[in-house]
């Protein structure tokens, strides 16, 4: 007898809908930062066999399935995204599904410069570009040797050229290894209207050797800023909203905490993510992914009803097990699921 199928869109255990989606175009990262991809671990080579990743055709099929269920929020990641060729193409095919309410990308920024007006021209609504520090030595270290800062500015001030408005800057902070680049990048952001957001050191993948000491939780780091420039929290725009808004009481701009490690927010997780070659990870932290080239295979329509049963049965919700008996210990690299 066949399972009744689940309804679309679908719910998962936890009553939870399925609203985001974050795609990762590739695999491979011209960056070898030690806290995702360590360059000690991965090897140079890493990811460039272009035949396992999904072609352009499927990502499109992909989204419009996905956005059936629910989707409205895609953002594209990596690896690193920029490295995937005709991306110009593939935005504009995915801007023109009118559901979509939103349609972003993550990007080391390092190749952003000659891409930024070409991505805003084919209808990429906004922009996030990674930045640890401003100091060239430390930057090009926490980029594993590989980058350098200058190139970074450049295509954050290409970006902001080309109309992406505010561009949004995400940065890692570690106790004892760039807590000295917290003002420099807050003078930077508010200075050039861009938004600043602090993510907490994860425990995500297998190799980065993360340890809680290295988190500098999200409240320390508030306070610090509140210290010395005054904040005022602000509303979350929807519920479900990763990160805590606050604005500069002197109104220039505002400044936002990733808490995930401190606060964990599973409860509002409405988010799906998809690696380079097809598969569904239900959660930042899980072990496996669900292959979907097979659905895939057959269609939209296909695709949507296996992905609405996949989910109806998900219940992952490791930030809130996390350092507990229960909390599962093997978890999928970040530079495979793109954050
Ligand atoms: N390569 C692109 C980039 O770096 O922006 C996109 C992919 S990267 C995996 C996405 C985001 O994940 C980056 O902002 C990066 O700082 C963040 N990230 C990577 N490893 C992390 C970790 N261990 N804890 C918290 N954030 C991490
Ligand atoms: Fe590459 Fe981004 Fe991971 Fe750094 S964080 S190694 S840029 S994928
Ligand atoms: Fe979502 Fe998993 Fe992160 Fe919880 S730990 S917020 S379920 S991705």
């Amino acid at each position: 007898m066949n399972a009744t199928p689940p309804p679309i869109p679908p719910h998962d255990l936890f009553g939870r809908p399925l609203r985001d989606l974050r795609l990762s175009l590739i695999e491979a990262c011209n960056f070898r930062c030690p806290y995702c991809m360590p360059a000690e671990r991965v090897p140079d080579d890493y990811g460039l066999d272009a035949a396992s990743r999904l072609s352009l055709d499927e990502i499109e099929t992909l989204v419009r399935a996905f956005v059936r269920l629910g989707v409205r929020k895609l953002r594209l990641t990596g690896g690193e995204p920029l490295l995937r060729r005709r991306l110009p193409e593939l935005v504009a095919r995915l801007a023109a599904i009118p559901e979509l309410e939103d349609l972003a990308l993550t990007t080391n920024g390092a190749l952003l410069a000659p891409q930024a007006r070409a991505l805003r021209e084919a209808g990429l609504r906004r922009i996030t570009v990674s930045l640890d520090a401003l100091d060239p030595g430390l930057f090009r270290a926490l980029s594993g040797g590989r980058g350098e800062v200058e190139a970074v500015l450049a295509g954050i001030a290409a970006a902001h050229a080309a109309g992406f408005a505010p561009v949004k800057l995400n940065c890692v902070m570690q106790r004892g290894v760039n807590e000295d680049a917290l003002f420099p990048l807050l003078e930077y952001a508010r200075r050039h209207g861009h938004v600043l957001r602090f993510i907490e050191f994860m425990d995500v993948g297998t190799c980065n050797g993360w340890r809680r000491e290295r988190v500098v939780p999200s409240r320390e780091l508030r306070d610090r800023i509140h210290a010395r420039w005054p904040l005022r929290p602000l509303q979350p725009h929807y519920r479900g909203e990763v990160a805590t808004r606050y604005a500069f009481a002197d109104g220039k701009g505002e400044v936002g905490f990733v808490s995930s490690v401190s606060e964990p927010f599973c409860g509002d997780c409405h988010r799906a993510r998809v690696s380079a070659d097809g598969r569904l990870y239900t959660c930042l932290f899980a072990a496996t992914g669900h292959d979907l080239r097979p659905a895939l295979a057959e269609g939209e329509a296909a695709l949507a009803r296996h992905v609405a049963t996949l989910w109806s049965q998900r219940a992952d919700r490791y930030s809130e097990l996390r350092g507990t008996p229960v909390a599962p210990r093997r978890h999928v690299e970040m530079f495979l699921v793109g954050g």
